[in-house]
């Protein structure tokens, strides 16, 4: 087992794939790690609807881009569902 990241993502589960896959970006206004809809552009967070997203690097500076939950959790990041209401 790697490095255990440990750091909070907040993943918008209805935006994502079958696979639970989607884009792992973070913001650089607010700085929320997050895993948003594949091709999404902007800050899934209320107050900040940024569209400045950085794809995530990891310590050794390589991009990770498309990723799943299940992924992220063996990684040791902390999943925190955020669920959109559907209207
Ligand atoms: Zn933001």
């Amino acid at each position: 087992m790697s490095k255990q990241y440990n750091e909070v993502v907040r993943v918008y589960e209805d935006c994502l794939d079958l696979n639970g896959r989607g884009d792992f970006v973070r913001c650089t206004d607010c700085g929320l790690l997050q895993l948003i809809q594949i091709g999404g552009t902007s800050c899934g967070c209320d107050i900040c609807q940024s569209e400045n997203l950085q794809w995530y690097t990891d310590e050794t500076g390589n991009e990770i881009q498309e990723i799943t939950i299940t992924e992220l959790e063996q990684m040791g990041f902390i999943i925190e569902d955020c669920v959109i209401p559907m209207f």
